[in-house]
Order: structure tokens, then sequence, then C-alpha cells
């Protein structure tokens, strides 16, 4: 097919929504490393897990094997509210550019809670409400995994409480209020309500929190709360499973046209939507079918790949939760209070860093400003203001662009925009009067909470 004849947008059919979730890990030669039980260093056993996560939910996150999950009915007709979410050919940026590059990105913003974490946050409550439970907690950064989160329980009639790092709720009331329109009750984090709340907050005074003091409260409350569990909307194998669902999208249009993307690039906090972007492209490659570049993308201000260790840490910050190997700064970690917003956790999913590890992925840092600059030139050529998160995949894609056109290679980029800005006005802000800065840690606060980090042979 001539390249002129591809659309701007692909909206898939209703009927081509996946029918199923891909399972990366089923086709990893090097599985990640299990999560382990802190005290014993033993591999969490189910009857472990479940305690704190629903049932399903710890079969689906324990199965290295099976390929494929079958999507239920009842999620799939939750999804055809927002989805398919369209491809989109970047023609505008493409001209402005004046690059040889053909670049797309899949859209992931075209719901309330303005970002890809619905696809997870409605799977994950239909197994809460299916296992009887009365209502889950969760931790919540920037506000999108809560107001997701909010919008599935709503839906399905279960109670919600969200603990909401105190930076952006702070920064983002508006957040909090859409969260409270769909019913769930917003706190900010470190708080009071908790043992393990309180204990940060007298280590750290006046801490702005982060998202590893905010799952250590919310995991408390629900172990401590009959009826309860503790869902998470980033870093784990079940969330990447079921953000798989944007890559499926992806490919299925992308093959009706016959085009093989050469660069897939994705923002990462927690990995799960690049997780879930590369994830049947990252297959064929596994499996020898394919090859491609992928690109994860960070904020130099929470580097976990590009600065951080390959090793077993604490998933939180009261280090109540399981050990799991992966890139980390340290559960100690607390980044300075910036505009990544989602992409301030300490540690990265750990398939994705086994996948890095073995050098079948690509990372990078980039600079708060910079980010600001490609999104507010995303917004002006291509008309969608990104939400700051995605704004660190758009900057890698420009530049990658750019160096198509030194070079004059045609290649194909597909990036994912994860989500919308327009809770991000604050930081648009500061980004406009100039008064935005770039921080990096430096190799000292790096390593001050590296040397922290659990023994574990
Ligand atoms: C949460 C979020 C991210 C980062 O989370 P991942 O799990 O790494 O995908 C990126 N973009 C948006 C819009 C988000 O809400």
């Amino acid at each position: 097919m001539s390249d002129k004849n591809i659309p701007y947008k692909t909206y898939l059919d209703e009927t081509e929504l996946p029918k199923a979730w891909y399972n990366l890990r089923a086709d990893m030669k090097q599985k990640p490393a299990p999560l382990l039980n802190p005290g014993t260093l033993e591999p969490m056993k189910a009857e472990e897990l479940s305690g704190v996560f629903c049932e399903e939910l710890v079969r689906q996150e324990l199965d290295d094997t099976t390929p494929y999950f079958e999507i239920p009915q009842e999620i799939r007709d939750f999804y055809k509210m927002y989805r398919p979410s369209p491809l989109v050919r970047a023609y505008c940026l493409e001209e402005k550019l004046q690059t040889p590059a053909k670049i797309y990105y899949k859209f992931e913003g075209n719901n309330t809670s303005g970002s890809h974490k619905l696809n997870s946050a409605i799977a994950q409550a239909y197994y809460a409400k299916k296992q009887g439970l009365k209502g889950v907690t969760t931790e919540t950064g920037a506000g999108q995994w809560g107001t997701a989160l909010s919008m599935a329980c709503a839906y399905l009639g279960l109670d919600c409480k969200v603990y909401m790092v105190k930076v952006s709720y702070e920064q983002k009331p508006f957040r909090r209020e859409v969260m409270r329109t769909y019913g769930a009750s917003v706190t900010p984090s470190p708080s009071m309500e908790t043992a393990v709340g309180r204990k940060i907050l007298a280590e750290h005074p006046g801490t702005t929190g982060s998202l590893g003091c905010a799952i250590s409260e919310a995991v408390e409350v629900a172990t401590s709360t009959e009826g309860y569990r503790y869902v998470l909307g980033s870093v784990l194998n079940q969330v990447l499973l079921h953000q798989s669902v944007i890559g499926l999208e992806s490919k299925i249009a992308l093959d009706k046209y016959g085009v093989k993307p050469d660069i897939i690039i994705g923002c990462a906090g927690g990995g799960s939507n690049l997780g879930g972007l590369i994830s049947p492209f990252m297959g064929e490659k596994l499996r020898g079918e394919a090859d491609y570049r992928f690109i994860a993308v960070e904020p130099a201000s929470c580097p976990s790949f590009t600065r951080g260790k390959f090793a077993y840490d604490f998933c939180d910050t009261g280090m109540v939760c399981p050990l799991a190997k992966m890139y980390t700064l340290g559960s100690g970690f607390i980044p300075a209070p910036n505009h990544a917003g989602g992409l301030r956790y300490h540690g990265m999913s750990s398939t994705l860093s086994q996948l890095y590890h073995d050098g079948l992925m690509e990372a990078t840092s980039v600079k708060q400003t910079d980010v600001f600059q490609a999104a507010e030139y995303f917004a002006r050529v291509e008309g969608i203001l990104p939400a700051p998160e995605s704004a660190h995949a758009i900057k890698v894609a420009i530049d990658e662009a750019l160096a198509c056109k030194e070079s004059g290679e045609e290649k194909t980029i597909l990036f994912g925009l994860t989500g919308t800005g327009y809770f991000d006005m604050v930081a648009y802000e500061k980004f406009h009067d100039g008064k935005m800065t770039d921080y990096s840690p430096t190799d000292e606060e790096i390593n001050a909470n590296l040397v922290k980090l659990p023994k574990v042979n």
C-alpha cells in the first residue's frame, strides 16, 4: 500500500478488539526473577500474596508460561466505552520536522482518567468484585491511576480508598475532585492514619511524599481491613499483562498496512505502558521472528534504568511489600518534587528490568525542561496537549526523527502517547514563566540509597 494511503487515524472496529491479553513472560528465555518474601527470602507463594492481592490477579502475577489470558466479556464491554484507541500517523509532525521518518503514536488519553491506566484498573476492579470483596486500596502519584481506579470501582460498585502522594495532592486539587466525583476517598500521603505513615513522618518531617510511601500506607490499610485488597497501577507483571492491549491493538492496525516499526519508544515510570506497548513486538523479537529497537525514556530526576542498580529491593518505602529484582534507586529514594509526576517511582517492572539487563531494550533519560519544550511543540503541531509523562516519549521520538533527517534514513517510529496533560497546567505554567528547573540527583545521593539495598543472594 502506498504510504499516503495510510489515514491520519486508524480506529479498529469493535470486533477487532483483542480477545486475550498477551503474557510476554511466556516467551522470555530469562524469566524475570520471582518476588521474594522479605522475611525468609524465599519466593512468595500464592497463599502469601493473596492476603494482599485478589486471587485471580495473584495467578496472573505468578504465571510465567501461559502466553494468552482471555479478557473476560465484562471487561471487553467496558473497554468498548473508550477502546480501541486510535493509532495516529503524525503527518503534521513529520512535515514540521521535515524528516523522512514515518511517525506513529498510539493515543491512550481518550477517556476521563486521561491515561492508559484504565486498561488495568477495570481488570483489577473486576477480579476484586468477582471475589466478593467490598473494596480496594491503592496509591496514586500524579493522580491518573487513582482516577482510573475510581472510575472502574464506581462502575462495578466497589469502595475505593486512594493514598495520594502529598506533593501531587497539593499541586493537583482537581484530580482529587475527579476521584471524589467517582466516589473514592482520597488521603494525602504520608498521613497520620496509618502506622507506617506516622513512622515515615517522624523520620522525614515535612516530606512531600513518594509513591513508595503511599504504597506502604495503602497496603497497611488493605491488609488490616476485612474485605479489602490492595491494587497497584504499574510495575507488576499483571499490570503489564493488562496493558498488552495497547501493543496488540497497535500491531493489528499496523499489520493492516503492512507497516513494521523500526523503533518503538515509550516513557517509563514503573514500566506498564511501555511493557504493554512493546509486548507483541518484543514477543516476535524473543521468538526470533522480527527485530525492533525498543527505547525506554525516563526522567533525569528519577533515573532507575540509567543510573540504578539491578538488584532485589523493596517495592515501597515502609519495607512491608515483597522484594522484587529490578533496576532500582533504592526504596528510600525520594525524588525531588518535580513534574515528571507518574514517572517518580524508585524501581521498575522486573520484566522490563530483565529485558534491559539482557540487552533486548535500550533506555535513556531526559531533562524536564527539554521534555516540556517537546510537549509544547507537539501540542502546537499535533493538537493534543500531552501529559508530561507522555512528553518524555515525544522528546525522544522527535530526536530520533531528527537523526533520520541527518542521515536521510526513512525509519518508522512508533511511540506511546499515554495521556493528556489538562491537570498539569501548573507545571506548564512554570515552564512558560521560565521557573522550571532541571534536577538530577548526584552520585552521592544515589549511592546513599543504594548502599541500603537489602542483602539477598
Ligand atoms: C502513570 C503514567 C505513566 C507512567 O506509568 P507506567 O507504568 O510506566 O506506564 C505514563 N504516562 C501517563 C499519562 C501516566 O498516567
